[in-house]
């Protein structure tokens, strides 16, 4: 793919408000979309008609404003369907978020269909949210757990492939949020189905980014947050096939989920609403149908041109810094609109601080991903990362910032 974009982004920057701010005196150069994204007045718009209009639970009341908030939450449930090609609404659950997603997946799938020494194949590129939940259950029930390596460059070391058998789920990352990474998700899909295991795809740096069908993926769970991706914090989907959602038991219990209570046993809900026990995040809900909105009024073919343009100039100038090492792959077409890197022996938080005081918002640390910087041999990273709002002028104030660090920190 080519990376000229066809995106104003001077005219995409006005509609984000924060960016009329200069915490440090100069203008704001957001660099940290990987973490949380921005967002844009449509969406706080949208939020903010719900709070003031028509306020009120959903699926409950019988009066006007009620059965509107109803409509809302179901028409953003519809709209997220057809943003990812899911085959119905009633495949699309609504979660917190990612990590939220992946642990319903742990508990309401394989912590009750898996047995003792039962295999979960996970990749060493996962982020916490894609471990840890496999690990408690495989605590509780004696599961097994064996990780798919990476290669010193960051991609994913598929020619092993042949040796893994006997797993029932393999759950990975589409694109990780250090190395950038991509992963050839479909072929780690067939793989995994061709084991006769389902296919879990932990989507939370791909789907803001990227177009994804999920039919043509054919995963069987693919998790996002909304807040990633332009909507507000506390919403995100759990996609799954109606079959799996069909055959699997509630992850919480509580109102809503049901179809009848009685003293010692209960009824579901149709599917997803017997995955959402209790009130929902509706005005979520809402913002994030207006985020999908604003994403495909840009074009998300349009959104991964800007990233791959962005990331091959912050590529080539970062480069030129002495002491500067970018981890993953550095082939922009390879990865996602974000870079991880060391600069000398400065401490990422140290460097992030000094970046702070240019203006600056870059994340540091491990980003909950401790394994991949065990594996990369660094405690810790800096990193950058790019959206729809950036500009290449943010990488040049970037760049500049990263230079005059390596003259005050004597990076030779
Ligand atoms: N997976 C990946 C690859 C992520 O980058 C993140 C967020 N950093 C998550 C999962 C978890 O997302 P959330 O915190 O929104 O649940």
């Amino acid at each position: 793919m080519e990376g000229q974009a066809s995106l104003d982004v001077q005219k995409i920057r006005e509609d984000f408000p924060i960016f009329s701010r200069a915490p440090r005196g100069k203008p704001l150069v957001y660099l940290d979309s990987a973490a949380t994204s921005q967002k844009p007045r449509q969406v706080i718009e949208a939020v903010k008609r719900f709070y003031e209009e028509y306020n009120s639970n959903v699926h409950r009341g019988i009066y006007s404003i009620s059965i509107e908030a109803t409509e809302a939450y179901e028409e953003a449930r519809r709209r997220i369907a057809r943003f990812i090609n899911a085959r119905s609404h009633r495949e699309i659950v609504f979660v917190r978020g990612t990590t939220e997603a992946l642990n319903l997946v742990a508990y309401a799938w394989a912590l009750r269909k898996l047995k003792k020494d039962d295999k979960i194949l996970l990749t060493e590129m996962e982020h916490h949210s894609n471990i840890v939940p496999w690990q408690l259950i495989a605590r509780e029930k004696g599961l097994k757990l064996e990780y798919i390596p990476i290669r010193g460059d960051g991609t994913l070391d598929t020619s092993g492939l042949d040796s893994y058998h006997d797993f029932r789920i393999f759950s990975f990352v589409y694109s990780s949020n250090v190395l950038g990474t991509i992963n050839d998700v479909k072929q780690l899909v067939r793989f995994a189905h061709s084991r006769g295991a389902l296919a879990v795809i932990d989507a939370a740096q791909a789907v803001p980014h990227m177009k994804i069908d999920v039919q043509e993926l054919d995963c069987d769970f693919l998790a996002f947050s909304g807040h990633k991706m332009l909507g507000p914090t506390g919403i995100g989907v759990l996609y799954a096939k109606r079959e799996l959602l069909e055959e699997m038991e509630p992850f919480m219990g509580g109102g809503e989920m049901i179809r009848e209570v009685h003293l010692h046993e209960s009824r579901w809900n149709d599917v997803p609403w017997k995955f959402e026990a209790g009130t929902p995040n509706i005005a979520g809900a809402i913002g994030l149908k207006a985020a999908v909105d604003y994403l495909e009024g840009i074009g998300m073919d349009n959104v991964r041109m800007h990233e791959i343009s962005l990331t091959r100039y912050a590529t080539e100038l970062l480069m030129e810094i002495p002491g500067m090492r970018i981890y993953g792959p550095l082939n922009p077409e390879k990865r996602s609109g974000l870079l991880a890197f060391t600069l000398g022996d400065i401490h990422a938080h140290d460097l992030a601080t000094f970046l702070d005081e240019e203006g600056i918002c870059v994340r540091a640390g491990h980003h909950c991903a401790m394994p991949i910087h065990t594996r990369l041999g660094v405690p810790a990273t800096t990193r950058a990362s790019f959206y729809v709002y950036n500009t290449h002028e943010d990488i040049e104030r970037l760049a500049e910032a990263l230079k005059k660090a390596a003259q005050v920190f004597k990076i030779v």
